[in-house]
């Protein structure tokens, strides 16, 4: 047999698989008759192809479904316990690594904080294999049926490179981050930009299931959107779309990290905000804050968000002024995009309802009147994990479009 022959085959079989584990996943379960139905593949090959899932262990074959006369169908349902995934969030002063199962399920996670005075390439990699280890042993997972390794990577990320090309927090530039892992473990590392992989988590777990177009964006130091269009991610021409931190929405603002005035995160990014608070406090503002932290300077926008939900004032008034602020980002993205969802990730959310409320009235007051009318603006569902699912993510896309029958 040729190599071209062979190489058409094998993609012949990998399109196969993705057509059958789709159907099956969006369906729950299914027949092998009403796989073929559904796919317009014959029934012969999709006998063939589930045989070969089934001793994979993708699929199993589950009870009995109901009978249009004849012999009751098998029903075949997917296996998410398969395959385990690494997960990987490379994020500002922290790294987060987990092990999931197919379904994106937590089986075991660790975290390290990575302090700004610690960030060379050899220290961080070294503390990250260690950590992945650690990971994969507290997860009792047998190592040969994990399939890959997912990273969400801060800053700006050549996906299809794996490369970190900028990552302000940690000082590099054009660093491989696929090809350091790639050395050190057996299996293959996807790479993608923290907020493109939150979407990406989003879509496939989250609140985006089944929406084609929507942006997630994710606050925390830093502000950025991971935007999916027609359900595809849109990276730009240099894979840096969606930094709308660096949005202006106040002229004349502060001086923002990029050299301009007055942009979305020289305003509501997390650390603007407590700052915002600290300075109000030392200021003379009355709040609960003063008696729930020992020190006023290491108030985090966590404390804020628990004592607005205490009622404190400062607080509340702080968190609508900065919805105000994301809510004017937001309504220029809806503008320009028409998205049906926007996701919002990140701790500043934990107060949604006075979060949500403020930004939505700002996006429907300033947005065009169709589409800040029609779109709809929620919660992560995955929260603090948002990133590494999402990481986790670029590998179980891999895997149920069949990467591993090529
Ligand atoms: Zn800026």
């Amino acid at each position: 047999m040729s190599k071209v022959v062979k190489g058409s085959f094998e993609l012949m079989k990998k399109l196969n698989v993705e057509a059958i584990l789709k159907v099956i996943k969006n369906n729950g379960s299914l027949s092998r008759a009403d796989i073929a139905k559904l796919t317009g593949l014959t029934p012969a090959s999709v006998t063939n192809i589930t045989k070969i899932l089934i001793e994979s262990d993708y699929l199993i074959e589950r009870g009995i479904g109901e009978s249009s006369g004849g012999r009751p169908p098998i029903i075949l349902e997917i296996n998410i316990k398969a395959r385990y995934i690494i997960g990987v969030s490379i994020g500002v002063g922290s790294i987060d690594v987990v092990l999931t199962d197919l379904g994106a399920e937590i089986v075991a996670k660790k975290s390290i904080y990575i302090d700004e005075s610690n960030v060379s390439e050899e220290y961080v990699f070294a503390n990250l294999v260690n950590l992945i280890n650690e990971v994969v042993e507290i997860s009792e997972i047998d190592r040969n049926k994990i399939v890959g390794i997912g990273v969400a990577m801060h800053g700006v990320v050549n996906p299809t490179l794996g490369i970190s090309q900028y990552a302000p927090y940690y000082n590099w530039e054009n660093v491989n981050v696929k090809s350091v892992l790639e050395e050190k473990f057996e299996y293959p590392v996807f790479l993608d930009n923290d907020v493109r992989a939150i979407a990406l988590g989003e879509s496939l777990f989250g609140a985006a299931k089944r929406i084609d177009n929507f942006v997630a964006i994710n606050i925390s130091n830093g502000i950025g959107a991971g935007i999916i269009i027609d359900n595809k991610p849109y990276y730009g021409v240099d894979y840096s779309a969606g930094e709308i931190g660096h949005m202006v929405v106040e002229q004349d603002g502060a001086l923002c990290n990029c050299g301009n005035y007055g942009c979305l995160e020289s305003v509501a990014s997390n650390r603007s905000v407590e700052r915002k608070v600290i300075r109000s406090i030392k200021q003379g503002a009355k709040t609960l804050l003063t008696n729930e932290v020992e020190d006023i300077e290491k108030i985090s926008i966590r404390d804020i968000s628990i004592a607005a939900s205490k009622g404190d004032e400062l607080s509340i008034t702080v968190l609508k002024e900065t919805a105000r602020y994301i809510g004017v980002g937001i309504s220029g993205l809806v503008n320009i995009l028409n998205p049906k969802l926007i996701v919002l990730v990140g701790e500043i959310f934990e107060q949604d309802k006075i979060m949500i409320k403020t930004l939505s009235e700002v996006v429907k007051k300033r947005g065009l009147k169709i589409s800040s009318e029609n779109v709809k603006i929620l919660k992560s569902d995955l929260g603090e994990n948002a990133a590494v699912i999402g990481a986790a993510t670029l590998v179980i896309q891999e895997v149920f479009k069949g990467r591993e029958f090529m």
